[in-house]
């Protein structure tokens, strides 16, 4: 089924944004089996849009639009689609009704264009929004389906998850329905990983291995092709146990979208374990990433960013003098900054990250060179030395997921 996105926006166009969310649509639509012949910017322009909108209407059975759905007078989509297949626009009452909660909480006055949000092109289906308060419609017409999405992709990605993939298996035939399983791996490179499996991916047929590296970790999508959902699952299944079977302990989870984080902080809170966290190298950057996981603070309570050697003496009380002894960059240092916070958090577990992530190098020790500290109550302290590649911040990076990934062992 040929399919096409229209991304609407003038910033795209600007190029003040970058329109990953073509992008993402792409490889959602590739992996349910959709042809995709075009993907276009247009801005926000009624005149435009509508030229666009011919143009796709003659060459494409699924248009896909995101953007220009809020509640300023440029977010006209809706508007131009709805004219574009001769129907009106209706008010959806269970959108209305949220805008108006919402309005109510942050004490605004609702005004003309908020209700616009809560706008729908007639005889469509309604495309709930759990992110936001711009709902999108989905609406079938005689050669042409199309499908309103709101820009920001922190809205349009759950939409597509939860609301979006079942409407659109629907359109395809059913000889062509796909259903597609994403492992996740961490602590393997790509190549490695392919290697590995080479015998599988060359004989691959159905279902279909398709390997994707993102940064620091891999992904593996498998796609099974047939209209037999147990069938599906049993063909997903058999090729997951042998994929496991060569690579299972680099394995972390499934889906598009969980990080290792996420499945950390999932594995704790499963276990009913506390963690903590002491860092110098990377400043914080393990706090943050676990701040992004919702619920994070039930398996954390808090932790310590202590960057000059004096300050990991005065927080951690490590003696400052066996510091300067054995150099932040240590065994020592690492070991003692995950006890330290660890004890006096009371937590379960504690990780400490120390090194240097460059460009310099510190105590004559090279960039990239990192001693994670890993604390468990119950089997005591440990650490691990590192070499990391990278540039200042992918050396940070590559620490964070490391310190993570030995948390989950
Ligand atoms: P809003 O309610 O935020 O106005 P909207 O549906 O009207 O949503 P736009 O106004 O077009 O969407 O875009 C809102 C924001 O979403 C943009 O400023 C941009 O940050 C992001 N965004 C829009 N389109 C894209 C895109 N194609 N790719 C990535 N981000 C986008
Ligand atoms: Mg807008």
């Amino acid at each position: 089924m040929k399919a096409e996105i229209i991304a609407v926006g003038t910033e795209l166009l600007l190029g003040q944004v970058v329109n990953t969310n073509a992008t993402f649509i792409s490889e959602e639509l590739a992996s349910l089996g959709f042809e995709i012949y075009y993907q276009t910017v247009v801005g926000d322009n009624t005149q435009r849009l509508e030229k666009l909108l011919d143009l796709a209407d003659g060459r494409s059975e699924l248009i896909i639009l995101c953007g220009g759905l809020g509640p300023t007078d440029d977010d006209l989509t809706r508007d131009v689609v709805a004219a574009h297949v001769g129907e009106s626009l209706e008010t959806d009452k269970q959108a209305m009704t949220k805008i108006s909660r919402y309005m109510t909480k942050i004490g605004r006055e609702m005004t003309e264009n908020n209700r616009r949000q809560a706008l729908t092109i007639s005889g469509g289906k309604v495309v709930k929004n759990p992110r936001g308060l711009a709902i999108g419609t989905f609406y079938q017409g005689d050669e042409t389906a199309y499908l309103l999405l709101p820009g920001p992709p922190s809205e349009l990605i759950p939409m597509f998850h939860e609301e979006v993939v079942p409407l659109l298996t629907q359109l395809l035939p059913q000889k062509e329905v796909l259903t597609s399983r994403v492992l996740r791996f961490y602590g393997i490179g790509e190549s490695r990983l392919v290697t590995v499996l080479k015998d599988l991916i060359d004989t691959q047929s159905n279902p279909t291995i398709a390997p994707y590296a993102k940064e620091n970790e891999v992904t593996l999508r498998l796609t099974a092709k047939t209209d037999d959902k147990c069938l599906a699952d049993k063909l997903l299944s058999t090729m997951e146990e042998t994929i496991m079977s060569r690579v299972g302990t680099f394995f972390y989870g499934y889906g598009e979208t969980n990080s290792l984080m996420a499945e950390t902080v999932k594995l704790l809170k499963e276990t009913n374990k506390t963690v903590t966290s002491a860092e110098s190298l990377t400043a914080g950057l393990f706090q943050s990433l676990l701040g992004d996981v919702a619920g994070a603070s039930v398996v954390y309570p808090g932790g310590v960013v202590t960057y000059a050697t004096k300050v990991k003496s005065q927080l951690l009380g490590i003696p400052l003098d066996k510091l300067e002894e054995n150099g932040v960059i240590s065994q020592f240092c690492a070991e003692n900054m995950a006890k330290q916070i660890g004890k006096q958090l009371e937590t379960d577990y504690a990780v400490s990250f120390t090194g240097v992530a460059g460009p310099d190098s510190l105590e004559d020790q090279e960039p990239g060179t990192v001693w994670l500290g890993i604390y468990s109550r119950k089997e005591g302290t440990r650490a691990e030395k590192f070499m990391f590649n990278g540039n200042r911040n992918q050396v940070r990076h590559h620490a964070v997921m490391r310190g993570t990934d030995l948390l989950r062992r």
